[in-house]
């Protein structure tokens, strides 16, 4: 791959563009927390002298992010005094948000679940010396710059460090202050030798920063090169584009997608008011490309740690046919104490969701350990007690039930059955004894 191929930071330039979004409308009507087709949005409030071809050109969506705060108040009401706090705030954890994902914001509500997401809290700083840099432990795991090896058979490619939105609970906050950078030519050769050269890796993962920030002739290059690797049976996409900026899923990239199957694609979302009409249409058209689409939410302070928050959330991921697939407690990242909640908000959600839902929209929840240590799904306790021959178990409507417990035992003989006559006696299993094979 040739440097030529790598994405041109400088065409996605942002807080210079020519097509500044337009200044500051009124905001009335309330938004409802409701499936994608009632969901009003601030588009035409904000955005309303943009024509549709230009908002739905992903291009102009992230040229057009906003990074600054001075912008930012155009938008959101913000005292003088906060502006300059959150400027403070910027300068340690950058701001950026395209035009799509901030119209999804009430902008009276300082409560509203995507501000809270997208949009800097004083706290980040002022609980700024709790949590760490790397709590995953990745640097350890890296075995050459952008990779990450912790589990035999999968492997992380960090192929860039840009992101269509900076995620106020991001794991790899530690990663904004470096400015933007994508990987070199030189660098993703080296790490398609170290896969060819790990026989036991069937699963390659490329994740954020958002991969898809990088062009389609960029990323088409990196994913053909690894599907040319015979050991390694599935692709993993990684990306929050089909949250933040769906009009990204474009036909183009969904048919590069279809030939490199099997690809799969982990996505986002984390409150049911982020699947809009245009997040629908983009995983619709994933999933006509034979992509499919699991999400991992994050579980966060005040924006879905409630079991009504995140059984609105996970019905709707099913309506548009995304699996609810994992539900992350919040990682100790330094400058996200604020959106962190205890682990008993997690048991418990699940616990309210249990036997009250299809088990197809539970996710599991997890908690990504420490030091690399991997996830460990963390689940209510349902068994009140357990011995050799039975368990006592617990369900969703706190009835108590005994359960009897199989034991290993031999298995009997096989049967002596007769053959037909003059043929002797012959063994068979006992199925097929009793006619049942
Ligand atoms: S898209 Fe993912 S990697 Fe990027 S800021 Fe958000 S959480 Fe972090």
């Amino acid at each position: 791959m040739h440097d030529s191929e790598q994405l041109s930071l400088d065409s996605f330039s942002n807080s210079d563009s020519e097509e500044d979004p337009p200044g500051k409308r009124s905001f009335s009507d309330d938004l409802e927390e409701e499936p994608p087709s009632k969901i009003a949005t601030t588009r035409y409030r904000f955005f309303g002298d943009i024509p549709d071809s230009l908002w739905n050109d992903w291009k102009w969506q992230f040229r057009n992010r906003i990074t600054r705060i001075e912008q930012l108040a155009q938008f959101v009401p913000l005292s003088t005094k906060e502006q300059a706090q959150l400027k403070l705030v910027a300068m340690r954890y950058p701001l950026a948000v395209t035009p799509h994902y901030l119209s999804l914001i009430n902008p009276d509500d300082p409560d509203d679940p995507i501000r809270k997401q997208a949009i800097p809290s004083s706290l980040e700083m002022t609980m700024g010396s709790m949590g760490v840099e790397d709590p995953l432990g990745e640097k350890e795991d890296t075995m050459v710059p952008g990779l990450v090896h912790r589990y035999p058979d999968r492997i992380l490619l960090v192929l860039t460090d840009i992101c269509a939105v900076l995620c106020r609970h991001c794991t790899r906050k530690r990663e904004w202050r470096n400015g933007g950078w994508v990987r070199s030519g030189a660098e993703i050769e080296t790490m398609l030798d170290y896969i060819s050269q790990h026989k036991a890796v069937r699963d390659v993962i490329i994740s954020g920063g958002d991969p898809l920030t990088l062009s389609n002739c960029h990323l088409q290059a990196v994913i053909s090169r690894i599907r040319e690797i015979k050991h390694v049976e599935i692709i993993r996409i990684g990306t929050r584009f089909p949250v933040v900026l769906p009009q990204r899923i474009d036909d183009e990239l969904c048919s590069m997608l279809a030939k490199y199957g099997p690809i799969w694609l982990n996505t986002h979302f984390n409150h049911v008011r982020e699947i809009t009409p245009e997040a629908a249409a983009a995983c619709n058209r994933l999933l006509r490309s034979g992509v499919p689409v699991n999400n991992q939410s994050v579980l966060l302070r005040g924006i879905n740690d409630t079991v009504e928050a995140q059984t609105k959330l996970c019905h709707g991921l099913l309506k548009i046919k995304v699996r609810p697939y994992y539900l992350f407690q919040c990682d100790e990242v330094q400058g996200t104490e604020h959106l962190r909640t205890p682990v008993e908000t997690g048991i418990r959600i699940i616990e309210g969701m249990r036997g009250h839902t299809s088990g197809l929209a539970i996710p599991t929840f997890v908690i990504d350990l420490p030091q690399g240590g991997g996830k460990v799904p963390i689940q209510p306790n349902y068994v009140l007690t357990h011995t050799e021959g039975e368990l006592v178990l617990r369900n969703y409507e706190e009835r108590v039930f005994h359960y009897r417990n199989p034991r290993t035992v031999a298995r009997p003989e096989p049967a002596e059955v007769l053959c037909p006559a003059g043929s002797g006696t012959s063994s068979l299993p006992q199925e097929a004894a009793a006619g049942l094979s």
